[in-house]
């Protein structure tokens, strides 16, 4: 392990600027995926803890408002370069206890470090307007204000970069923060506690919670000093959350499942579709809620797309994420390997062929064959259900009518990705696509200057982007009368 690396593995919670232990001093072990090892504990904490924090981020609010956009601007770009400086050791972190490949680990760190630097930069820009007044004798000034103590929960795929696009905008716009990373990997949430210390953010303004969803979520949504809820998780837990933040009216912001369908037309270049998507699959071995979970491809091309994606497929590299060369590392848990099971033998079951991999590792533990099944129809689970794996189904269709109509035939509305080499036909799936984010020739699309966010029951509000400070300001309207 590298020197910095336990250094940023923090066991504790940090409320109001203290390292502290659960009140019951009960902990939860953290595992690493990659061997089933316990990495350490965190503390199991439950409402009281939640409370102090809540009240650590009002208190701490009163003084964070004051500050210039500059001065947040300031500390926001130290935290970049700290984050940047110490990115080995962070990504070890999170790839011993998220089991993630170390390039996409260095690679998750550095997006976390530019949506800290976009967010400092967007946070002196959020300026307000002054509007024509239709009275002679008074001004019209709209302004912005941060909305107050937020919270955050966040889940364990992307314990850095989750945080990073919630606390980035949050701080920027002047807000505090409770913080509740997933009980799974709460290292790499833990250790952006570590980090606003040491570049100088006042105690209290970030605070950061470890335990009990249940208890730290109900205490969040039922307090009125949290003024708005971010949470990036399963649609399950998000409408959950959606219902109990109306008992105090929250701002709510959610990023929650997604299907992602993946077309492929005659008219596509194949090879650069099937490089798309490989990244468009198999990142994180398919645990990402932009990852495709259905491949659509057209009946002229479906046999030379299926043959050559299979082929780029069993190139993939499964082993442990820190080992050299990996480029799949583990599931996060055994749940998540049984799913994955499930949904093949029912796609066996309909008529599905295996065509590359279909079965665990031999590494054994909770490594799996990233898999490509063809002859997917929509009677299989997967049509409806988050694979969140690393299976991919390839349906076959004939038309363009047909292709945009399967696509959109799901509850959620995240990102999908498409391929051809006609314009006409690019606008028109662009425009029929029920989806927040499309990739149009494109299997990777995220970028901090973009808005990320889903439509439908993928979610509410966009993160990145210009939009991605908005939740975090509140627009006031002031009326200045008797000119
Ligand atoms: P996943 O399937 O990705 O684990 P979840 O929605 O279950 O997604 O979890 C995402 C985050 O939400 C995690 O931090 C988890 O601990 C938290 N969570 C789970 N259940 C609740 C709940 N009832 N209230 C608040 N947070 C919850």
């Amino acid at each position: 392990m590298l020197q910095k690396t336990s250094h940023y593995m923090r066991q504790a919670n940090l409320i109001g600027g203290k390292w502290v232990q659960a009140d019951s001093g009960v902990t939860i072990d953290v595992i690493n995926p990659a061997n089933g090892q316990k990495l350490g504990t965190v503390p199991k904490s439950g409402a009281a803890e939640t409370r102090r924090a809540i009240e650590a981020a009002d208190e701490a609010f009163q003084g964070w408002r004051k500050t210039s956009a500059l001065e947040r601007s300031k500390l926001l770009r130290k935290l970049h370069d700290a984050i940047m400086d110490n990115q080995d050791s962070l990504a070890e972190l999170l790839t011993m206890e998220q089991g993630k490949a170390l390039f996409e680990a260095k690679g998750e760190v550095a997006i976390s470090a530019a949506y800290i630097l976009w967010f400092a930069e967007e946070g002196r820009r959020t300026y307000g307007d002054v509007v024509p007044s239709p009275w002679a004798d008074r001004r019209i000034i709209v302004t912005k204000q941060p909305v107050g103590v937020i919270a955050a929960i966040t889940p364990w795929n992307f314990p850095s970069s989750m945080l990073a696009r919630k606390i980035g905008p949050a701080l920027a716009a002047g807000c505090t923060a409770v913080v509740k990373p997933a009980s799974q990997t709460p290292y790499s949430g833990l250790a952006w506690g570590a980090l606003c210390e040491e570049v100088g953010f006042p105690e209290g303004v970030v605070n950061i919670v470890t335990g009990s969803a249940g208890e730290i979520g109900d205490e969040i949504c039922a307090n009125p000093l949290v003024r708005k809820l971010t949470f990036t998780g399963s649609t399950e837990i998000g409408k959950i959350l959606i219902q109990k933040c109306a008992s105090t009216v929250k701002k709510v912001s959610m990023e929650l499942g997604g299907n992602a369908p993946f077309l492929v037309f005659d008219d596509a270049d194949i090879d650069r579709a099937v490089e798309g998507a490989i990244i468009a699959k198999y990142r994180n071995s398919g645990q990402t809620c932009v990852c495709t979970n259905r491949f659509f491809v057209q009946a002229g091309v479906y046999d030379t797309f299926v043959e050559k994606f299979a082929a780029a497929t069993a190139k993939l590299k499964v082993g442990p994420g820190l080992e050299e060369g990996t480029t799949q590392g583990p599931l996060i848990d055994d749940k998540a390997v049984a799913k994955v099971e499930e949904f093949i033998d029912d796609a066996k079951s309909h008529g599905g062929k295996v065509v590359s991999g279909g079965k665990r590792h031999a590494l054994g533990g909770s490594f799996f064959e990233p898999t490509v099944i063809s002859g997917a129809t929509p009677k299989m689970r997967f049509m409806k259900e988050e694979i969140f794996g690393p299976v991919a189904p390839v349906f076959k269709f004939d038309t363009e009518e047909e292709a945009v109509r399967l696509a959109n035939d799901t509850e959620f509305g995240l990102a999908c990705y498409f391929y051809t080499g006609d314009l006409g036909r690019a606008f028109r799936v662009m425009e029929g696509l029920k989806y927040g984010m499309v990739g149009v020739n494109e299997g990777l699309i995220t970028t901090v200057e973009a808005p990320f966010g889903g439509v439908k029951e993928s979610g509410l509000g966009k993160e990145g982007g210009h939009q991605g400070i908005e939740d975090y300001l509140d627009t006031k309207y002031v009326c200045i009368g008797g000119l």
